[in-house]
Parts: structure tokens; sequence; C-alpha cells
């Protein structure tokens, strides 16, 4: 099968023919029909995060068709359709998994990281974290939900019930998605773009914005809350300061560049600032319910799977409008 593989963190993904994946005990073969590239894979790529497995196959918005099961797989029918998020595996045993955690998981592995993931025809994965997906849902439009919009999700409920000014910093694969719940519930939602990036600020209008603007300024009246997308730490003060007392901050990212020193005034009023790492197959159960029900579209722009490298470069190029999803061509 065709791989695209990270040999080395700073070099180019590389088109490798590699064997198919044998599924292990309770792991699904699948067919990939589509994998989404999520920031994170940059960041593996860059170097940002310690100790990927290497060589790796990046990917973990695996929407794929079960090919052959492993021993002791039997929850997924044969030709069933499935999603393959970044959490692989937990240990079920530390404090973290018995206690409702397991996005914190002290042995957790993470697909496309720990885990070979979706940037290939074929990937196995553990059918006790994949999720069950409606044939209807094509492929491509579904891939972006397994990340970009569980994550969002996870950090639209993290800003809290009581958000309804609520403002996004970066508006791409997972904002273009949580602006769709957000909007759902009735939330009024305030784009901050990058300075410039008029396309996005027209993106965030199109799906509903109260108002977009650049990231470097203030919005035109306090905010709730706000979920900082871009891995720029300058973004955390900022946003401290557009919320009002009693505002959460929510970091979505895994990396962010340094968050620079900023007066306790502006955290002062019982201000928070939090982070959301991962996902629980809870989480994931409850967005793909949501998302079915809205429903949730999502704007994705597809690439032969062999583009990988190119698209990788795109997305750091801040050039993808909503999210990138990469197709193998098993006709080849
Ligand atoms: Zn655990
Ligand atoms: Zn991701």
């Amino acid at each position: 099968m065709l791989a695209m593989l990270l040999e080395r963190a700073g070099r180019p993904l590389v088109a490798a023919t590699r064997p198919r994946p044998e599924p292990g005990p309770h792991q699904v073969l699948l067919k990939v029909l589509a994998c989404g590239v999520c920031r994170t894979d940059l960041h593996v790529a860059d170097g940002e995060l310690p100790r990927p497995k290497l060589p790796l196959v990046l990917g973990h918005e695996i929407v794929g068709e079960v090919a052959a099961r492993g021993p002791a797989a039997a929850r997924f029918a044969p030709g069933a359709r499935v999603g393959v998020p970044w959490l692989g595996w937990t240990c079920g045993s530390c404090a973290y998994c018995r206690s409702g955690r397991e996005n914190l998981c002290d042995r957790a592995r993470f697909t496309g990281y720990d885990l070979d993931g979706g940037y290939a025809e074929y990937a196995v994965a553990d059918e006790r974290y994949c999720f069950a997906l409606p044939d209807a849902l094509a492929p491509a439009q579904a891939a972006p939900l397994l990340c970009a919009g569980l994550i969002g999700y996870r950090s639209l409920v993290a800003a809290g019930d009581a958000a309804e000014r609520l403002g996004l910093y970066g508006f791409g694969a997972a904002a273009h998605i949580v602006a769709q719940l957000a909007r759902h519930q009735g939330r009024r939602l305030f784009a901050f773009t990058r300075p410039g990036d008029a396309a996005a600020a027209r993106f965030a209008l199109e799906l509903g914005a109260a108002w977009a603007g650049p990231s470097d300024g203030p919005p035109p009246e306090p905010l709730d809350a706000a979920i900082i997308f871009a891995p720029v730490g300058a973004l955390v003060p900022a946003a401290l300061r557009a919320v009002a007392r009693g505002g959460t901050v929510v970091c979505a990212g895994i990396h962010m560049s340094d968050i620079p020193s900023f007066p306790y005034d502006l955290l002062w009023g019982e201000r928070v600032v939090r982070s959301v790492a991962n996902l629980t197959r809870r989480d994931g159960e409850e967005f793909l319910a949501v998302a079915a029900r809205i429903p949730v579209r999502t704007a994705v722009e597809e690439h032969p799977l062999a583009d990988a490298a190119a698209v990788l470069a795109r997305l750091r190029a801040g050039d993808v409008r909503g999210a990138a999803v990469l197709t193998p061509d098993h006709t080849a």
C-alpha cells in the first residue's frame, strides 16, 4: 500500500510502499476512505512535539471501511463505516481513566503520533476507540469532525454554557465547526482572524459570526469566553483582555508559542485560563450525535494522498479554507 511517511521531524513526508498492516487483538483493518489534515500533524512534522514514533504515518481523522478484523474484534461488521480519532488507546486503570478523564491517561497512545495513522491506503485501529459513522455522510465531509470537530466541541463545553458572547481566535477547521454548534445554541460569535486575512474574516461572517476582526485588536464589546485555536501564545493575554469578569479563555491546541508575561489585572475578576487536552470517547459520542442533529456541514478541500506534503505546506501558510482532507486513490 501507499503510505506517506514522516521519517524524521523537520523533513518532508515521503511516499513509501509498505505492507498492509495486520490487525492485532481488538483491532480492525480499515480501508482508508479519507483522512483529515490537522494542525497537530504540522506540530509533529515540525518537531514541536516530543517523541513521536518514527518512522510515522501521520493522520488522526480517519474515515475508513472495515476490511478485516483481528482476534477478539467483533464490534463492527466487515464493510462498516468507522471513524478513528486521536485517542487511540488508554490503560483503563490509572487514576485518570478511573475518574472519567481518559483524555489525560498516564499511558495513552495517540493515533498518528504513538500509533500509525491515516495518511495511507490502509490503517489499523483499536475498535474500542473507533466511532460508528453513518454511510450517508461523505467520507471527506466526516473526516474533520474526528478531531477539529471533537476538540472544538470539548473546547466549547469548557467555555461554559453561560458564555453567550463567544470569541474564536483562528478561524480554521475547528472554528468553522464550533461556529455552527455555537450558533445552533444561540450564542453570538466574535471571530478573530490574522490581521489582513480578509478571506478568513469573510468565511467567519458567512458562518454566522456577529463580528469578524483582526486578532491584535479588541472586540466591539466584552466577551463571556474565548477559544484560542491558533498556536500563538500572545493571544492568551489578548483574549484575557477581551473577556469580561468571570470569563474563560480556552486554549484548544496541543502546542503554542510561549505566552508573554501579562499584568495580574488581566486575570483578576475570576477570569480563567485553561487548556483542553485530547478527547474522551464520551466527547466523541456526544459530539457526533449533535453534529448529525444540527447538521454540521464541513467545508473541505480534498487532495490526493500523495500530495500530503504539499497540503501540510498549505496549512502552514494559512491557505486552507475550512479543513483539508486526503483521499487515497484505491484504483491506482
Ligand atoms: Zn489510564
Ligand atoms: Zn487533530
